[in-house]
């Protein structure tokens, strides 16, 4: 006998919760993944997020074989391989740690009956929220819609309990014996013949090295530097939350430990992330739809020439076009800009929410459903507790006052630096441009006059 760990997206094996258990129960413990053909079919062959997982497996394999076991890596459909290998290698319970996406929601319900009618189990525990699905709920039983009496209500239920380690024991004679493992495919042979490098170091190790970068230096600032893109103030851990290379109880743990102001920010930082996952679990139809229903079906124009220049980063509007390369360069945007380039494609281009939010899930390393569909109906202000629709950013003053000398837009438009501090949030109201550089030759005139479309978005909106 034996019994199967199934890694989805935790892949660690420390402070683990269903890895706990799996190695508890006394059986050895065959640990699996599966690149589920499921997903692969919908991503471009370049897609970083593959390096990531790719990688951190690799890190995950190594561990495991040092410890006499190894990781069984399968491509296709988890519905069928699942209830499979738990035959094959006489498991009774599978063990996965909860995933509240709709997509994995639906799956595992299937994997489970498959199971069931096997008599075997899969068993699933609560591993990547701290308060998972009606743990919080308001007075009246209902899921909290609004942010600041669920981050009241979570801060008041934690106990030291609940951020506790799930930790999980020595692996060594816990393993099952890594006879017939099959050998864990490359990239190419996967159909990721491209993938662009990734500048975040991935796997336990990585996640491990930018925490301690963070809690030694960086979180007692956290909340006077958070919103500067050219300053490094924020912790970029979000791409091992999403894979779960970091467990949200250290996070929790470092962030009540340190106590001081910049912690207690971060931590509600946290608790949007659980807001968010809260909100998709109560109410899946987000995934599709405004969560106001009076903003369902508003007549965005919709310019295709528009979309395309602001995914490329030629809107010409500076920190909008620096925000939008960061992402196609790096795979990572700082939040601030998250809310400046969405809130500009949905109230200064008039576009529907839904195909930024589709070209952020493209790019962000760090996409995760519940946040990035949070966020956009954020900025969007068609979210539960969004920011009012008549309250529209201004593209200028956000860059004079988050990027005052330039320096993250300089980074990232190389064809800007030349151009002084003022000039360069607004090249198009410069009464003087450096000898040689021409506005509509070297970085593109505005696509839109953003006082024009504030009107106009007001006038989309208030019609409802
Ligand atoms: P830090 O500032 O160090 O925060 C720590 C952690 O808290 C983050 O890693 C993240 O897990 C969580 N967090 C921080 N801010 C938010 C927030 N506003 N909402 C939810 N969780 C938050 N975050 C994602 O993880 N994936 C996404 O796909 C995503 N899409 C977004 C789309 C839009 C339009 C907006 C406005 C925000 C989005 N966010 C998303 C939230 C936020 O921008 C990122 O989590 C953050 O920028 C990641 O950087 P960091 O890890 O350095 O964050």
């Amino acid at each position: 006998k034996s019994s199967l760990y199934w890694f989805r997206r935790d892949l660690r094996l420390e402070d683990n919760h269903a890895l706990q258990q799996a190695l508890a129960a006394g059986h050895p413990v065959q640990c699996v993944f599966i690149f589920d053909t499921n997903v692969l079919v919908s991503l471009p062959s370049s897609d970083r997020r593959l390096g990531f997982i790719w990688h951190s497996l690799l890190e995950i394999r190594d561990l495991l074989r040092a410890a006499g076991g190894d990781l069984w890596c399968e491509t296709g459909e988890p519905q069928a391989i699942i209830p499979r290998l738990a035959i094959q290698l006489d498991a009774d319970t599978v063990y996965a740690n909860e995933d509240y996406e709709p997509y994995a929601r639906q799956r595992d319900q299937g994997i489970a009956a498959i199971l069931s009618a096997q008599g075997k189990e899969l068993r699933q525990c609560k591993d990547q929220v701290i308060f998972a699905k009606d743990e919080l709920l308001t007075g009246g039983g209902k899921p909290f819609t609004v942010f600041t009496p669920y981050c009241n209500a979570w801060l008041k239920r934690l106990t030291p309990y609940h951020s506790q380690s799930r930790e999980v024991p020595p692996l060594a004679g816990r393993l099952r014996a890594p006879a017939g493992v099959p050998a864990m495919p490359n990239l190419i042979e996967l159909g990721f013949t491209q993938v662009e490098p990734c500048l975040l170091r991935p796997g336990m190790s990585g996640a491990a090295e930018l925490l301690a970068d963070f809690c030694q230096q960086r979180i007692q600032r956290y909340h006077e530097q958070r919103d500067y893109p050219a300053v490094k103030g924020v912790s970029y851990l979000s791409t091992h939350l999403r894979f779960g290379t970091v467990s949200i109880r250290q996070l929790v743990q470092f962030a009540c430990f340190d106590g001081s102001e910049g912690a207690a920010c971060w931590l509600k930082e946290l608790i949007w992330r659980e807001f968010y996952q809260q909100l998709l679990w109560h109410f899946p139809e987000v995934a599709e739809h405004s969560f106001k229903p009076q903003y369902r079906d508003l007549a965005y124009p919709n310019r295709q020439d528009w979309l395309e220049s602001w995914q490329k980063g030629l809107s010409g509007y500076p920190l909008i076009d620096a925000a939008m390369r960061q992402l196609n360069q790096t795979g990572y945007m700082h939040n601030r800009l998250r809310m400046v380039a969405a809130s500009f494609l949905v109230k200064d281009l008039l576009i529907d929410w839904r195909l930024g939010e589709r070209y952020f899930a493209e790019k962000l390393l760090d996409f995760d459903l519940a946040s990035n569909n949070g966020g956009w109906q954020w900025a969007a202000s068609t979210g539960c507790d969004a920011q009012p629709y008549f309250r529209i950013f201004n593209p200028v003053a956000q860059s004079q006052k988050f990027d005052p000398a330039g320096r993250f837009i300089r980074r990232y438009l190389p064809e800007l630096a030349q151009l002084d501090d003022q000039a360069i949030h607004a090249p198009w109201l410069a009464k003087q441009l450096p000898d040689g550089f021409v506005l509509g030759r070297d970085y593109p005139t505005p696509i839109v006059d953003h006082a024009v479309q504030r009107q106009q978005a007001l006038a989309l909106f208030g019609r409802q």
